[in-house]
């Protein structure tokens, strides 16, 4: 096998995706108004992580890519909320922790002016118990005399706190120091959440096909959590929902619930999120809507999803509109512009009604199974012989090239490279493709063979 080790090194060196590695993810801390979005400016040297003053509303988490002294890495701003909302100590600490816990390190902020609050008070306690390096920033030091009282924030027992004056931009250095140098090579945490962790799933399709209504319908009451996954330079909020008793991570949900089409770059925006939710999905869901005919935009999103190698499920969602007459015509339809994607598990489904939701998770399951799929280098050979023996390539200017061997390189999607002793034709590899897929199994994912001549 040295062949097939040689061959997936080699596989691995091209595919830099599975090499790149999450940069470590800082959360910002702190009740309302302390200064967290001046720092986060401050940080990142841009007037962009604007500072919501309107009362009522609450923003989501960003996240931004970040650098101090040659070091990256991921700035996590925690909502702005209202002010006098009810229950705001409890909320802001829920909002702190849930930050903290996708955080490689934190940054507590403080607003000396003001000293320790009762809402400080509720966020320092649930630190106590979190196990990560944390930095204590003694914001609004604007002056010498106010440097000297964030002394007085010793007393949490959080370690050193370091002066700031973020609106002057006094201070931030030496804390950045502290920080940078706390902080691991990369994520440990978004390491983790590629490893274990749900599933994450990416609910895809044009405006109004129903992705907002099934993610409704789905988690109902058992939304778990709204989450914010590190690592991205938008805003994605993520949903943790419980789905046949295990947890699913759906991709970037707020970008779903937000109504975008209506407004101008609507189509440059959705197509961007699209990508970025694919990128971090390991299966896509592509929903398309029965009620209408095939559009270009929604064989375009198929596309993006089959090109990003994620597992793939098709839903035909609004099935409760169905009469005889559109069945007939999406029979062709379906023929026409969904052929090469016919290795996909098909869920004929209504978001509005319910009815099939419960299709969805078994589709998932044989998708992400064949995604994670690996074929023992001897079980592929026994197969590659009997089907070569079975169906000779056919012979081509007195010449016949043969597959010697095959190996499975990669999975997530599954790869697969033979040694040839010549050029397979395009139709013999696409038969040999197909049953590979047929005889392992390899529904609903992409699949990829490539070739190795050999002189
Ligand atoms: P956040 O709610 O924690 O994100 O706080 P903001 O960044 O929105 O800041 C709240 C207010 O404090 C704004 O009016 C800022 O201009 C002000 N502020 C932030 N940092 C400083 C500082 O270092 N000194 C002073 N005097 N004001 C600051
Ligand atoms: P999104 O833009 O993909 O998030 O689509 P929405 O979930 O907002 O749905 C668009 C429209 O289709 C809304 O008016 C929904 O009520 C409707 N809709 C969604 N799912 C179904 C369904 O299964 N059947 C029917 N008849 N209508 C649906």
């Amino acid at each position: 096998d040295e062949d097939a080790a040689l061959l997936a090194d080699w596989i691995d060196g091209e595919d830099d995706r599975d090499a790149r590695r999450p940069d470590p993810v800082v959360a910002v801390v702190g009740r309302p108004n302390v200064g967290k979005s001046t720092l986060v400016n401050r940080v990142i040297g841009r007037r962009e992580a604007v500072v919501e003053d309107t009362p009522g509303v609450t923003r989501d988490r960003v996240s931004y890519k970040a650098e101090w002294n040659g070091k990256n890495f991921t700035l996590v701003d925690t909502g702005g909320w209202e002010q006098d909302a009810r229950g705001i100590h409890k909320r802001v600490a829920d909002q702190a922790e849930l930050a903290v816990e996708n955080a490689d390190a934190v940054l507590l902020v403080l607003d000396v002016t003001v000293g320790v609050t009762a809402t400080d008070e509720a966020v320092v306690s649930m630190l106590r118990r979190v196990k990560k390096p944390i930095i204590v920033v003694a914001n609004k030091a604007d002056s010498p005399q106010l440097e000297i009282e964030a002394t007085a924030l010793w007393s949490l027992g959080m370690g050193e706190p370091f002066p700031v004056s973020a609106l002057h931009g006094k201070g931030s250095g030496d804390a950045l120091d502290a920080l940078v140098k706390a902080l691991p090579e990369f994520s440990e945490v978004a390491e983790a959440e590629l490893e274990g962790g749900p599933r994450r799933v990416a609910l895809i399709g044009r405006p109004n096909v129903g992705k907002s209504s099934l993610l409704n319908k789905l988690a109902g009451s058992e939304r778990v959590v709204v989450d914010e996954t590190a690592g991205t330079t938008r805003d994605p909020v993520d949903e943790i929902v419980m789905l046949g008793g295990e947890p699913w991570r759906f991709i970037d949900t707020a970008g779903i619930r937000r109504r975008v089409h209506l407004q101008q770059g609507a189509d440059f925006y959705a197509s961007l999120r699209t990508q970025t939710a694919l990128e971090r999905a390991e299966v896509a869901v592509v929903l398309l809507a029965v009620d209408e005919v095939l559009s270009e935009q929604d064989v375009r999103i198929l596309q993006m999803a089959v090109d990003s190698g994620r597992a793939l499920v098709l839903a035909f969602n609004k099935w409760d509109t169905l009469d005889d007459e559109r069945r007939f015509y999406l029979e062709r339809e379906i023929e026409r512009d969904l052929a090469h994607v016919s290795w996909a598990p098909r869920v004929n489904m209504s978001a509005k009604t319910g009815w099939h939701k419960d299709k969805l998770v078994p589709a998932l399951h044989t998708s992400l199974d064949s995604w994670d799929r690996r074929i023992p280098t001897g079980r592929l050979n026994a197969f590659l012989g009997e089907i070569v023996a079975a169906h000779p390539h056919p012979v081509r200017g007195g010449k016949q090239p043969r597959i010697l061997f095959g190996t499975q390189v990669a999975s997530r999607p599954p790869k697969f490279v033979l040694f040839t002793t010549g050029f397979l034709d395009p139709g013999y590899r696409r038969f040999i493709q197909r049953r590979i897929r047929e005889t392992f199994g390899f529904e609903g994912t992409p699949l990829e063979v490539t070739m190795r001549v050999r002189e």
